[in-house]
């Protein structure tokens, strides 16, 4: 089987919105990376929005708690509350006043975006939950299946997007890929080895002659 290969690099030309996710959701402080990442993802106006360190990694855990999820309908249920949320008290959107609803956004690079309605008010959670929810939620409608992930290496916590086209991918990354191989490659030969000792000890003189 080959190894998968996983694309995470910012990716402008698919405005979807997955990479700025995924971004986040593994950064190791996502409050004081927040507005660096949504630049660099495209959006510096949302890079901008207030942001409560709290609420934010609430956020990034609500969405994380998404990428472990593999059953496509506890998924889609998951994803249908986030969007349906708001926790802006100012907000005109996603509250009692009415349904979030989706707008187009023609992004910094002038590509254009279908993403949920944003309130000016709203806060970076806010935000990072509705937009995050509506492309995993497109991710799922297109891909038919949760195409996402927790990486499988041991030491790793990274959250990943699946964009591959034929095994269903594992790992975050390369390195997490072919770290894992290698350590799993060595268990195997030592095993293979150890098991090597014992018959070679077993058939030596040592053990006398079967005479
Ligand atoms: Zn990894």
């Amino acid at each position: 089987m080959s190894p998968p290969q996983p694309r995470q690099a910012a990716n402008t030309e698919r405005p979807r919105g997955l990479h700025f996710a995924v971004a986040l959701a593994n950064a190791a402080h996502p409050a004081v990376e927040w507005a660096g990442l949504a630049s660099a993802h495209g959006d510096t106006e949302l890079g901008a929005r207030r942001v409560d360190s709290a609420d934010l990694a609430r956020a990034v855990a609500e969405i994380r708690a998404v990428f472990a999820i593999t059953d496509n309908t506890l998924a889609a249920t998951a994803l249908n509350l986030l969007m349906a949320s708001s926790d802006s008290p100012g907000a005109m959107v996603g509250t009692a006043e009415g349904p979030r609803g989706t707008e187009l956004t023609q992004l910094e690079n002038g590509r254009w975006a279908l993403r949920p309605r944003i309130a000016a008010a709203e806060t970076a959670a806010a935000v990072y939950r509705a937009v995050t929810a509506f492309a995993l939620a497109e991710w799922l409608a297109e891909r038919g299946r949760c195409a996402w992930g927790v990486c499988a290496a041991e030491t790793c916590t990274n959250v990943f997007v699946d964009e591959g086209r034929r095994a269903p991918q594992r790992f975050c990354s390369t390195p997490c890929a072919t770290r894992t191989r290698v350590a799993a490659h060595r268990r195997a030969s030592n095993t293979a080895n150890g098991e090597a000792r014992r018959h070679a000890k077993a058939a030596s003189p040592e053990a006398g002659p079967a005479a």
